[in-house]
């Protein structure tokens, strides 16, 4: 296989070598999977001495709809044209064939869950809302993920699905099955998951940002009158959460840890490093972290990276989705244990973020921060009210352990936005200072 893969990588949305000079695409494992139709795996290696692995499923001469052409179109090998295949309907539903007839080729497993349905006829198409991962969507009854970097180990996203699944818990898009390997060293290569679509879905972000804007623009209002009061869902988010911790510490365990605060110190330290406007909190941040020696600490499988994008509501409940961990940590740390009141954090940052980002260079005196202000308190408290009563603890309960791992992930945050998009470093420094006074 001779194409021009080094000129298509870099163009793709989950292209993860931005910032690195690349120096050579090499194929290092292709699996026939139909006429026309082959899984190809990609090793990408940067002139650093960095290398990451790819998947791409490619179509020979396929029509791709004119929209998708250039993004699909990989490049010709003699008087063939090369396509990403996911593009194209008549080669995404032979994927999911695949997986209803649990059909093995080669390396690659493809996988049905027992008593899944796949709508194996419906019509199929590329969802255009991902930066990681590709998704088809087939109809309204399936989506198929597409993972495009391809990790040696257990993916915790087709991990904690299944045994959710299995166990019935209303609060996940149903898994339907899987696309899997292995590698040269026997270790499992998860490369996609089907599930559930969930129809006539709405983003959490996207509806509390909705929230927010309605107070924003109603001359005199508080947060629990607005026309877009948003408490009442939080209340049920808090709920459902609570319901997928509770499956997955009766399906996984549960054990009892002392809290790690030597890896909280290292974050802080390397999160600071990164971020100069740290400096000044870094004493009271170490202290608060250290404060907490000693203490046990309960902890299970969780999500790992909660927060209101991470969350469908469907007509019937709340979903909770990508199980993947924390983007860019290793496979192995994002699977260890962790404590669910990391979850409760990270929902009740994003709860700040709601209201703030639309408001970044506001004053605080002024009354849209009251609001935000406002918001932020009503739908943190309506989460916890709903979590607790659905948990039979309340995270609240140990307010020190809460507040250190809300600051633990407003520093991380801060690093994160340092980096790719400082505009919006003032609501984690604000959210820092205040969890520190
Ligand atoms: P990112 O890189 O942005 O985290 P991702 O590739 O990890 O994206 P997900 O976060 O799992 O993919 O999903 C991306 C989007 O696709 C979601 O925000 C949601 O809008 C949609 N989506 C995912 N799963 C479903 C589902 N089961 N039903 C309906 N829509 C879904
Ligand atoms: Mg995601």
């Amino acid at each position: 296989m001779n194409l021009p893969f080094a000129d298509w990588l870099p163009h793709q949305r989950w292209y993860a070598g931005r910032g690195r000079t690349l120096q050579t695409v090499t194929p290092a494992q292709t699996t026939r999977l139909d006429d026309g139709l082959e899984h190809v795996l990609l090793d990408a290696v940067y002139t650093d001495g960095s290398s990451e692995r790819y998947q791409v499923f490619i179509g020979w001469d396929l029509e791709p709809q004119p929209e998708f052409a250039a993004v699909a179109t990989i490049g010709a090998e003699g008087d063939h044209t090369a396509y990403d295949a996911v593009y194209d309907e008549r080669a995404a539903r032979k994927l999911l064939e695949l997986v209803d007839r649990d059909v093995t080729q080669g390396r690659l497993e493809f996988r049905r869950e027992p008593e899944a349905k796949l709508p194996v006829d419906a019509p199929a198409r590329v969802a255009e809302v991902e930066q990681s991962n590709t998704s088809v969507v087939y109809d309204t009854a399936a989506i198929l993920k597409v993972f495009r970097r391809v990790l040696s180990g257990v993916n915790p996203d087709v991990e904690l699905n299944r045994v959710l699944a299995r166990a019935g818990c209303p609060n996940v898009a149903t898994l339907l099955g899987a696309i899997g390997s292995t590698d040269d060293a026997g270790s499992p290569v998860a490369l996609g998951m089907v599930t559930a679509y969930a129809e006539n879905s709405a983003e959490g972000w996207a509806m509390a940002t909705t929230s927010v804007r309605d107070l924003y623009n109603e001359p005199d209002l508080n947060a629990d009158e607005a026309g877009g009061d948003f408490s009442g869902e939080s209340y049920r988010l808090g709920e459902a959460v609570a319901n997928v911790h509770r499956v997955l510490a009766d399906e996984l365990g549960r054990e009892q840890v002392p809290v790690p605060v030597d890896r909280m110190v290292d974050r802080l330290a390397s999160a600071a490093a990164a971020v100069p406007n740290l400096a000044p909190h870094v004493p009271a941040a170490e202290a608060a972290f250290r404060g907490l020696g000693g203490r046990e600490i309960t902890v299970q499988r969780i999500h790992g990276d909660l927060h209101l994008g991470q969350v469908l509501r469907t007509p019937q409940a709340w979903l909770l989705i990508d199980f993947e961990g924390e983007p860019g940590a290793p496979l192995d740390d994002r699977r260890r244990p962790d404590t669910p009141l990391r979850d409760v954090a990270g929902m009740l940052r994003s709860y700040e973020y709601a209201p703030y980002h639309l408001i970044i260079d506001e004053p605080e005196t002024t009354q849209t921060a009251q609001r935000a202000h406002d918001w932020a308190d009503l739908n943190r408290t309506a989460f916890c009210d709903g979590y607790a009563t659905a948990a039979g603890y309340d995270p609240r309960d140990e307010p020190d352990l809460l507040r250190a791992y809300e600051l633990d992930k407003a520093i991380y945050e801060a690093a994160y936005e340092a980096r790719h998009r400082p505009s919006w470093l003032p609501i984690s420094m604000r959210s820092i200072a205040r969890l520190l006074s």
